[in-house]
């Protein structure tokens, strides 16, 4: 980690402390502030499933190797060929993937080829098995094939000194074929993100313990052990915090000497927020913003020592929201993945109304399915910010923008899909 000061426009000055800031901002602003972790290290190639790539990969040879043939058929010499009509050619040996032939294919000769064997030399051109006749040692060749056609060239994947895949790249299961090919047997891959996360609130029982009266069990370390286990981070739950000013600055202190990164979960909101303010202050460096967004209005973001903050609210779903919404991409950031990607907003038909006022963004829980041949988005029951079964019934949040003042039922909505995001 860098510098451990935050650039002035993290910061909201007094001026403008009570502005809410808009989803795209607060996004751009985090990505602004946080800068990838330098730390990498190589593993064999399967290991490196869902890393990312700490270095460029260099094509160390062409892909492919050597020209070859796309096809089952004949290797021929184009100029053999007769512009017009059926043409004749004497069949004078077999090529196959692995077991090339040695000899040359002159005018007039033709070599049964098989698909991914060396094109012999003397031939640049394959013709499919299926367009051709055979007669006793010959081949006929119909007319109206192409110079060059059914060959794939050496290095039309990939030039040697090419970069193969750029630092930055996750690394998925093409990626791993891809290195496979090149022949690389370890990956220079960025170092696990580290992140600690806790809970806070004196009313939160951990598993195991029974509720005392108006106590609830503690989800959010659960739904967040899920989220940043998805991501691939070297995860550490640091538990559940009291609402305790020496409470929280121990643990903050002891997450701040572990992590990359800190995530929180409840204290935000405006009710709450000062005594964290008063220990936030005194370790490091945090803003409180307001978010022009529902669920998750409320958040902290900024530096505890040399780990980056993120405050989340503490209602389930605002937590859910405000991690996708703003904490991951700057994770992702954090991580080394380069570019970060826009998330696809896709638009479909909405199979209900939803009521809505003008000003804030809002996401809620819907279920994308197929009705009819069409795709269509319903909102998934009770959308209160700490119900998460209408969020584990949903497959996607459908996003309404702030000028939005209500949906039809057949209005055209936008929707952002979990599959990738959570
Ligand atoms: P807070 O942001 O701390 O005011 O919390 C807002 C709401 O979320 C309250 O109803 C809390 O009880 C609830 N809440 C806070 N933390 C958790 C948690 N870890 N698990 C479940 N609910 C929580
Ligand atoms: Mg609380």
């Amino acid at each position: 980690m860098t510098d451990s000061r935050l650039s002035p426009d993290t910061c909201a000055t007094p001026a403008d402390e009570n502005r809410a800031l808009s989803a795209a901002e607060a996004r751009l602003r985090l990505l602004a502030e946080v800068s990838p972790i330098t730390g990498h290290e190589f593993v064999p190639v399967r290991d490196a499933l869902g890393r990312i790539l700490a270095a460029d990969i260099i094509a160390p040879h062409d892909v492919p190797a050597h020209d070859n043939s796309a096809m089952d058929g004949y290797a021929i010499r184009f100029d053999s060929l007769a512009a017009a009509s059926e043409t004749r050619l004497n069949v004078v040996g077999t090529a196959f993937a692995g077991n090339a032939f040695s000899g040359l294919v002159g005018k007039g000769q033709a070599v049964r080829i098989m698909t991914g064997a060396v094109l012999p030399a003397g031939a640049d051109t394959v013709i499919v098995q299926e367009a051709t006749r055979v007669e006793g040692n010959d081949v006929i060749v119909p007319p109206g094939q192409k110079c060059g056609q059914n060959t794939r060239r050496a290095g039309e994947d990939l030039a040697r000194g090419a970069v193969a895949l750029p630092a930055g790249k996750k690394v998925g299961p093409a990626e791993l074929g891809l290195i496979a090919s090149l022949g690389v047997v370890e990956v220079d891959v960025k170092r696990g993100l580290r992140v600690a996360f806790f809970s806070t609130g004196d009313e939160l029982a951990s598993l195991g313990n029974p509720l005392a009266p108006g106590q609830i069990y503690d989800s959010n370390r659960y739904t967040l052990h899920g989220l940043l286990t998805r991501l691939g981070a070297d995860i550490l739950d640091l538990g559940v915090v009291p609402d305790r000013p020496e409470a929280l600055e121990a643990t903050l202190a002891e997450a701040a000497r572990m992590a990359d990164a800190i995530i929180t979960t409840g204290g935000v909101s405006v009710g709450e927020a000062d005594f964290i303010k008063d220990v936030l202050d005194k370790l490091g460096e945090v803003r409180f913003w307001k978010l022009n967004i529902k669920p998750g209005r409320p958040m902290a973001f900024g530096k505890v020592g040399n780990a980056w903050l993120f405050g989340l609210p503490g209602n389930p779903v605002a937590v859910m929201v405000s991690y996708t919404q703003f904490a991951l991409d700057a994770l992702l950031r954090l991580s080394g993945l380069d570019p970060i990607p826009e998330r696809p907003l896709l638009t479909v038909v909405s199979g209900n109304a939803i009521k809505k006022q003008p000003g804030r963004r809002e996401y809620l829980r819907g279920e994308v399915t197929l009705v009819d041949g069409r795709w269509q988005v319903r909102t998934t029951g009770n959308q209160g910010s700490g119900v998460l079964r209408s969020m584990s019934e949903a497959n996607c949040f459908v996003v309404l923008p702030e000028e939005c003042a209500g949906v039809q039922a057949g209005e055209m909505v936008q929707v952002q899909m979990f599959e990738g995001l959570i």
